[in-house]
C-alpha cells in the first residue's frame, strides 16, 4: 500500500463507503491520513470505578460481568450492563440499542466514557460511549485521553474515521517522508512530520496536539512562503515594465474635479503606484482597503495617468453589474478629460477603440487585442485564479499590474501570503462618514424592522433585504427561495412600496435593469440573494437587512454592510437570525460593536478558522488546514525558514512536499 492507493482498496472500506469518503474529499490513502481532527473529545479523566460519583465526566476500562436486555413497563427496550475493574463495580444503561448484546459479551474487556447519573438509585453511566478492548490493560481508542473529531459525513463518523486511521497508519506512516533537513527541525523546535501525523490523530496530551499542530500547521506556511518566493523569483526575471511619466498638473487638476478631496490614505497609495509606474519595472501590487474607503477612484487616476502617456487600461471586474458600475464611475470622472472608456462583456462583444477597456473575464478572451496596455486593473481579485491573471498579464507585454481587494488580511500576513506582491492599503474611510448602526434584530421586532423600512421609504431612503444564503454558490433553490421571499414581501409587508429582486440567475439586462431602478429610486426596496454582487455602490440605499445572518461570516457581514453607509446618511444594518444559541449572538453581536473589517476578520479567525471566513474556493488564500492566520509568531518563523530552504532542490522533491503543495491548492511559478 503506498499513498496513492485509492480507499476503495482498503480493507473494511470498499466501494460502499469510498463513496462516502469521497464526500469528504478522500479518495486516496494519503487523504485518509491527512483527514484531520478539528478537535478533540473531552472524555474526563480516567478513574477508577471506586472513584465515581455522580455528575462526573469520566472514562473507566473493566471487564462485563453481566450484560441483558430488559423491557419496561412503558414498552422501552434497555441494555443493562454491570462492570467491573477490581475497585468495585458499575451499571451502564443503553436505550434502544438491544443489538448490543450480539456485540459486547459477558467477560469481555471494555473501556467506557461518558457522564455518571443516579439511575434507580444507582451510579449508572447514562448512553456511554463504549469500545471492545482486547484486555482491560489495553489503552482505548476511542474512550480513553483525548479522542479525535473529524469532519464527518453521513455514514462515516468520527468513531469509524478513528478505526480506519488507526488500522492503516502503522503502514501508511512509513511512506511520509521528512521534507525539512535536520538542523531546520531544531532551529524552529519541530517534530517529525511522521510523528506530527501519528499525535494529530492518537494524541495522548495536550503537549502532544500542540506538537503536531505546530509541525503541520509549520509546514503549510513554509510552503506557501517557498511558493511566494519562487513566483517572486519569476517575476524578477521579466524585469522590462513600461516606463511611464507622471502628469503632475493634468493629475492636479483631474483631482480638484472630483466632488470631494482624496483622504490621506488614498493619496499616499496613489503616490506608491506612480511610483512603479516610473520605475520601468513591472508594478505587482496589492491594494487593500475597507468596503467604501474608496479603492475605484485610485483605480481610476492611475488609469488617467496611463492614457496620458498614451498607452491603454483594462479594468476586470468579478461580475457584470460590478464592471457596468465601474464603467460608469470611470466615465462620470474620466470622460470629461477626453479618457475614451468602453465596456466589453459577454454580451457586448464589439470591440471599438478605446483608452481604458472594462469587463469581466470576457476580458481573458483571445479575441480581445490590446495595441498597447500598460496597466491591468483587477477588481476583488479574491475571485479571480492565478491561471487567469497571468493570461490578462499576457496581453500586453509586462503591463504593471494592480489588484484590489476588500479582504482584510493582516499585512505581515498578507506579505507571507502573497510574497511576490507589494501592498498598499487604504487605512481611513472618507471623511463625514458615520458608522452603520448595527443591531441584531429579536425575532419579536420583526414587525418593527419592516415599519422602520417603510418609514425611511417616506422619506426617500432605500433598503436592501439579503435572502438568506442557502447554499454557497447561487442555484436554482437559492432562486426559488429569494423569489418567494420577493413574492412574500411584495404581497403582504409592503403592498404600498415598490420592490425588486435580482439574483444571479437573471438575465445581465434584467440585472443591469433592476438595478438601474433601484439606482434611479424607482424602487425602494432591492431583495436579493447574497452571492449577488459585492462592490455594488448605491448612495441612497441607509438600510441592509439580513436574514439568517448566522449562516455569514463575519467578514462577509462586513461586507455586505458596506453596501450602505457610503454617503453622509445614518445608516442601518439589521441582523436577523434564525438561531438563539448563545454563541451564535456573542458572534453576532460582534457586528454592533466592531465597525472594521480587519476586526472582525480576526474574531472570525478566532472562532471559525480560515477557510470558513475567506471561502476556499474564492479566496485564493491557500488551503490551511491547520495553519491559524492569526498565529503571527509561527508565520514569522515559516517565513525565516523559507529563506534559508528557497533553492534547496531536494526539499521541492520530496513526494510528501509535492502532495502538500496540491492540498494546499498552491500553484507553482509558470
Ligand atoms: P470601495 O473601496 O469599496 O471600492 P468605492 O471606490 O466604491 O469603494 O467608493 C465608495 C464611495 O465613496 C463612492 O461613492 C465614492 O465616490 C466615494 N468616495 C471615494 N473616495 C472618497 C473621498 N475621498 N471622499 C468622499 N467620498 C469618497
Ligand atoms: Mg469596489
Amino acid at each position: 500500500m503506498d499513498l496513492d492507493t485509492p480507499v476503495v482498496k482498503i480493507p473494511k472500506i470498499g466501494p460502499f463507503y469510498a463513496k462516502k469518503l469521497n464526500k469528504l474529499k478522500i479518495d486516496t490513502l494519503h487523504d485518509l491520513i491527512y483527514h484531520f481532527p478539528f478537535r478533540y473529545g473531552n472524555l474526563g479523566q480516567s478513574k477508577k470505578i471506586n472513584q465515581l460519583g455522580p455528575g462526573d465526566f469520566a472514562s473507566i476500562k473493566g471487564s462485563v460481568w453481566q450484560i441483558r436486555n430488559i423491557r419496561t413497563r412503558f414498552g422501552k427496550n434497555l441494555t443493562l450492563a454491570t462492570v467491573n475493574d477490581g475497585t468495585s463495580s458499575i451499571e451502564v444503561v443503553w436505550f434502544n440499542q438491544p443489538f448490543l448484546t450480539s456485540i459486547i459479551k459477558q467477560t469481555q474487556a471494555i473501556g467506557i466514557s461518558g457522564k455518571v447519573s443516579l439511575f434507580a438509585n444507582k451510579l449508572t453511566f447514562v448512553s456511554p460511549e463504549y469500545e471492545l478492548l482486547r484486555k482491560p490493560a489495553e489503552k482505548g481508542t476511542h474512550t480513553q485521553g483525548f479522542v479525535s473529531v473529524y469532519p464527518e459525513t453521513a455514514g462515516v463518523s468520527s468513531k469509524w474515521l478513528r478505526t480506519r486511521i488507526k488500522e492503516v497508519l502503522p503502514t501508511a506512516s512509513g511512506e511520509i517522508e521528512e521534507f525539512l533537513p535536520p538542523d531546520s527541525l531544531v532551529r524552529n523546535k519541530l517534530i517529525s512530520r511522521q510523528k506530527a501525523i501519528w499525535q494529530i490523530h492518537f494524541p495522548k496530551t495536550q503537549e502532544q496536539i500542540e506538537q503536531a499542530r505546530k509541525r503541520l500547521a509549520f509546514d503549510e506556511l513554509l510552503l506557501t512562503q517557498l511558493n511566494a518566493l519562487g513566483r517572486k523569483k519569476f517575476w524578477a526575471k521579466n524585469q522590462q515594465g513600461v516606463k511611464l511619466d507622471i502628469f503632475q498638473e493634468k493629475i492636479l487638476s483631474a483631482l480638484s474635479n472630483l466632488p470631494f478631496e482624496l483622504t490621506t490614505s488614498q493619496k499616499k497609495v496613489l503616490k506608491e503606484i506612480f511610483s512603479d509606474m516610473t520605475s520601468g519595472r513591472p508594478m505587482n501590487r496589492l491594494l487593500q482597503g475597507d468596503v467604501g474607503s474608496g479603492k475605484t477612484v485610485v483605480a481610476a487616476l492611475a488609469a488617467y495617468n496611463v492614457f496620458l502617456n498614451g498607452y491603454q487600461t483594462a479594468l476586470m471586474a468579478p461580475t457584470e453589474i460590478l464592471a457596468h458600475q465601474h464603467y460608469t464611475t470611470l466615465k462620470t470622472i474620466l470622460a470629461p478629460l477626453k479618457v475614451k472608456i468602453v465596456l466589453r462583456t459577454s454580451q457586448i462583444k464589439k470591440s471599438e477603440p478605446h483608452d481604458i477597456l472594462i469587463g469581466t473575464h470576457a476580458l481573458l478572451t483571445k479575441s480581445v487585442d490590446f495595441d498597447s496596455l500598460a496597466l491591468v486593473i483587477i477588481d476583488e481579485q479574491h475571485r479571480f485564479g492565478v491561471k487567469q491573471r497571468g493570461l490578462l498579464r499576457q496581453k500586453g507585454k509586462t503591463p504593471h499590474v494592480l489588484t484590489m481587494t476588500a479582504t482584510p488580511i493582516p499585512r505581515s500576513l498578507a506579505l507571507t501570503l502573497y510574497g511576490d506582491l507589494d501592498l498598499s492599503t487604504i487605512s481611513e474611510m472618507p471623511k463625514g462618514r458615520k458608522k452603520v448602526k448595527t443591531y441584531v434584530v429579536p425575532p419579536s421586532k420583526r414587525a418593527g424592522a419592516y415599519q422602520f423600512i417603510r418609514d425611511n421609504a417616506a422619506s426617500g431612503n432605500q433598503t436592501f433585504i439579503l435572502c438568506p444564503l442557502i447554499e454557497p454558490s447561487e442555484t436554482l433553490n437559492t432562486v426559488k427561495a429569494a423569489t418567494q421571499e420577493y413574492l412574500n414581501l411584495n404581497q403582504e409587508i409592503f403592498p404600498d412600496l415598490k420592490l425588486g429582486l435580482l439574483h444571479g440567475k437573471l438575465k445581465y439586462k434584467e440585472k443591469e435593469r433592476v438595478v438601474e431602478r433601484f439606482r434611479a429610486r424607482e424602487l425602494q426596496v432591492l431583495v436579493s440573494t447574497p452571492v449577488v454582487e459585492v462592490g455594488i455602490d448605491i448612495p441612497d440605499a441607509v438600510i441592509m437587512m439580513i436574514e439568517a445572518a448566522e449562516r455569514f461570516g463575519l467578514a462577509s457581514l462586513h461586507q455586505l454592510r458596506g453596501r450602505v453607509g457610503r454617503s453622509q446618511k445614518q445608516s442601518f444594518c439589521l441582523l436577523f437570525t434564525e438561531s438563539n444559541t448563545p454563541a451564535v449572538s456573542r458572534r453576532l453581536k460582534a457586528m454592533e460593536k466592531y465597525h472594521l473589517g480587519s476586526d472582525l476578520a480576526e474574531i472570525d479567525l478566532k472562532t471559525r478558522g480560515p477557510g470558513e471566513i475567506y471561502g476556499t474556493v474564492q479566496s485564493g488564500l491557500p488551503n490551511f488546514r491547520v495553519a491559524s492566520l492569526s498565529d503571527l509568531v509561527l508565520i514569522k518563523l515559516a517565513k525565516e525558514e523559507a529563506k534559508i530552504l528557497f533553492g534547496k532542490s531536494k526539499i521541492s522533491q520530496s513526494r510528501t512536499f509535492k502532495a502538500e503543495m496540491q492540498k494546499l491548492g498552491l500553484v507553482p511559478p509558470d
